[in-house]
């Protein structure tokens, strides 16, 4: 999956140099499959994989965001876990913040609205 990505449009290439920074990324890459995902995620990620839920991405927030796992939805985008939401793209779910931390603004704003 992340040679596929690479091969993109140069955009496509930042954001995998972002989630390798990141230590976050796809599960399902058979490269780099455990190895760039967050410690908090990462028996989660994997307990859902081995259930047959696929992941697509994941951040643990590194303290500054909310947890994130980007899942498959019924219809046509994709679903971030813990929060319900849906995400209306099927690639780039997430942005990156000025410190390369990255995160999903409707994600954010979801939280921020049940407080
Ligand atoms: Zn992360």
């Amino acid at each position: 999956m992340l040679e596929g990505l690479k091969t993109q449009k140069k955009r496509d290439t930042l954001v995998v140099e972002e989630i390798n920074k990141c230590k976050c990324g796809f599960i399902n890459d058979p490269i780099h499959k455990h190895k760039k995902i967050d410690l908090f995620l990462r028996n989660l990620v994997t307990t859902l994989n081995e259930s047959l839920i696929k992941t697509y991405g994941c951040c643990s927030g590194h303290g500054k965001y909310h947890p994130t796992i980007i899942i498959d939805n019924v219809g046509h985008w994709k679903k971030e876990l813990f929060s319900g939401v849906v995400v209306p793209r099927k690639t780039r779910f997430y942005i990156t913040d000025s410190n390369s931390l990255y995160y999903i603004p409707e994600v954010e704003k979801f939280w921020k609205e049940q407080k």
